[in-house]
């Protein structure tokens, strides 16, 4: 019984692995049962009788549908017939109108009576990759306040920066600095400081609403915002309007030289990028104008426009 095909078959059927094995032209010669009921659930490829389908032709349509997928696959099957890798692997993604799964395909070679076969294998890693992705997420996100953190916004802020190269539009920056926090945590506790803060990120959201605005906490008692596609004074609006919200969250700070309450200041600056600037001349620039708006009395904004060949000045 044991050295019977039933056998071997019954036990490639119980696999969940998808499995198909072609010979050198791409004939499919064998489906294992996974593999017939992936055919019939897929929305990738829908085929009924896989013994007459020819498994490159299948990646070859696909690729010319326009699926990139297909044509990886084809081009790496390709690879192991032709002897030019030993295997290959490919991790794709195959949605259904209802359903995100992902799949890993395998191709590795055999050879019965100097034939040549190759199984080509399906495994679902739609887990796997939804805990990959759940991950990426919160490893963007800042842990106290869930806005995105300073990782995210660098990157972020380049991606911007680049769409705003190609657009030739200008790009503004705040760097948001909250007024004597120190004071506060030392008056009201650390955990008062903390609620603050998500109170804080809880405006600056209502501030980034539009595509290609961004607002993240850009390190301890620091916020940052991007507005892409935005000049200084449409900028120079959304900043006064935020710092005057910050205000009217009257949180206390009874200690604070400047008001009795919570207040913030900010360094702004409009940028329109070009060959020469790079986004750390935006971040340098920023962090200079919230330091003038500092040293000049707080709960300000300092705000300035980079134009390529001079700079125009602004205190608020
Ligand atoms: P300035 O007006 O010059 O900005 O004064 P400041 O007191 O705000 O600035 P300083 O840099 O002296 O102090 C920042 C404070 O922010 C000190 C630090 O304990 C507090 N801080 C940083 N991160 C957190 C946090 O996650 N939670 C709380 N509660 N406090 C924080
Ligand atoms: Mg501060
Ligand atoms: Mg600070």
């Amino acid at each position: 019984m044991e050295d019977s095909d039933d056998f071997l078959r019954l036990i490639l059927d119980s696999i969940a692995e998808n499995i198909t094995v072609i010979d050198e032209r791409g004939d499919i010669c064998f489906v294992n049962h996974s593999w017939s009921q992936f055919g019939s659930d897929n929305d990738c490829l829908v085929v009924q009788d896989w013994s007459k389908v020819n498994y490159l032709s299948v990646c070859d349509s696909a690729a010319l549908a326009g699926d990139e997928f297909g044509a990886l696959a084809g081009r790496g099957i390709k690879s192991v017939i032709d002897q030019k890798e030993a295997y290959f692997n490919l991790e794709y993604p195959c949605h259904s109108n209802n359903e995100q799964r992902w799949f890993i395909m395998r191709v590795s070679p055999f050879k019965l009576n100097e034939a040549h076969f190759f199984v080509i294998s399906h495994q679902d890693v739609t887990e796997r990759k939804l805990a990959e992705k759940a991950v990426e997420k919160l490893a963007r996100r800042d842990g106290l306040t869930n806005i995105y953190n300073r990782r995210a916004f660098d990157e972020i802020l380049s991606e911007q920066w680049q769409q705003c190269l190609t657009l030739k539009q200008p790009i503004s920056l705040a760097v948001i600095d909250l007024d004597h926090f120190k004071l506060l945590n030392d008056t009201y506790g650390h955990q008062t400081g903390d609620d603050c803060l998500i109170a804080v990120s809880t405006l600056l959201k209502n501030f980034a609403r539009r595509t290609g605005d961004v607002c993240a906490r850009y390190g301890g008692e620091e916020f940052a915002v991007i507005w892409s596609y935005t000049t200084l004074l449409e900028a120079l609006v959304l900043s006064k309007a935020l710092l005057e919200e910050i205000r009217q969250l009257k949180i206390p700070n009874e200690r604070s030289p400047i008001a009795p309450y919570m207040t913030a200041s900010i360094g702004l600056v409009e940028m329109t990028p070009n060959r020469i600037l790079e986004t750390r001349d935006l971040i340098a620039q920023a962090d200079d104008l919230l330091y003038q708006a500092k040293e000049s009395g707080r709960n300000k904004v300092s705000s300035l426009i980079i134009v390529p060949s001079s700079a125009v000045e602004n205190q608020n």
